[in-house]
């Protein structure tokens, strides 16, 4: 067990990828956890069974995070089942279609907006009432480095996650006062089917570990090893870590 047990944590998109291996990270710590997820309830399903079967307390519940009704749905669902939040993770979210603004359809930028920072707002404005009466609140964005990087043709990306820090930044001060911890943590290109179709669509790369010998330390980063930056910034350990951006990029950006 971990450090800081007894904790309900909610991870949006927590059912694959990156997601999942945050809510097992967390769970591995001794957290119940929400999975949220849009389409692939198998996998979230699976996810908290992993994580009942770890002796915590888990459940999937449906909701696009892009749609505020339903983030309000899922929030009041989760508080009635295992109690007040007090780890929100806001990590769903989807790439854009690797197009020069030029040649981008106007809707693209706002769909982009809205599965990474008014997602992550909508949450975030939602948990807040009870997370303020917990003896401790953390928020964590799951950010990128192509808000460094802010390579060509990811407009649409490149903004929203911009979009996404600042709203964690924002928040991080407002929040401090109720105990609050606002944190954003920043991979670069990690093993999910996220990244594995980045590499392939951007550099026409089939197998994501043949990547493995020129990236940092020898591989490219697993899902796990952003989940162990999550739970470090969630714990004790990280008492007095607010407003701070981590990159978990091998120190590539
Ligand atoms: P995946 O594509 O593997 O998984 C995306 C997850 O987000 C899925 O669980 C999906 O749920 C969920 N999701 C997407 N849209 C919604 C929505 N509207 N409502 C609810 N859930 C949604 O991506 P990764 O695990 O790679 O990415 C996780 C986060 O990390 C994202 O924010 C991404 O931008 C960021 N990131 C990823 C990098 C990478 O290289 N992989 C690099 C830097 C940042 P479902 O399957 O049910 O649709």
């Amino acid at each position: 067990m971990g450090l800081h047990t007894g904790r309900v944590a909610i991870v949006s998109g927590g059912g694959r990828g990156i997601g999942r291996a945050i809510a097992l990270g967390l769970a591995a710590d001794g957290h119940d956890v929400a999975i949220n997820y849009r389409r692939d309830e198998a996998a979230a399903e699976a996810t908290a069974a992993e994580i009942l079967a770890m002796g915590c307390r888990s459940l999937a519940y449906a909701a696009d995070v892009t749609d505020f009704a339903q983030c309000e749905t899922m929030v009041n669902a989760v508080e009635d089942d295992l109690g007040p939040i007090s780890i929100l993770v806001n990590n769903a979210g989807v790439a854009s279609k690797g197009q020069s603004v030029k040649s981008t359809d106007p809707q693209e930028p706002l769909r982009l907006f809205n599965a990474h920072a008014y997602a992550a707002w909508s949450l975030s404005k939602l948990v807040l009432p009870s997370m303020r009466t917990q003896p401790r609140g953390d928020i964590v964005m799951i950010s990128s480095a192509s808000t460094v990087y802010l390579a060509p043709n990811g407009a649409p990306y490149n903004m929203a996650k911009a979009a996404l820090e600042a709203l964690a930044a924002t928040l991080a001060k407002e929040e401090r006062r109720n105990g609050i911890h606002v944190n954003t943590i920043a991979p670069g290109l990690v093993d999910t089917d996220m990244g594995r179709r980045l590499v392939k669509g951007a550099a026409g790369v089939d197998d994501i570990r043949t990547l493995d010998a020129s990236a940092s330390f020898g591989h490219v980063c697993t899902p796990e090893e952003i989940a162990d930056a999550v739970c470090w910034i969630v714990s004790e350990r990280a008492s007095y870590v607010t407003g701070q951006r981590i990159g978990v990029d091998g120190g590539t950006f």
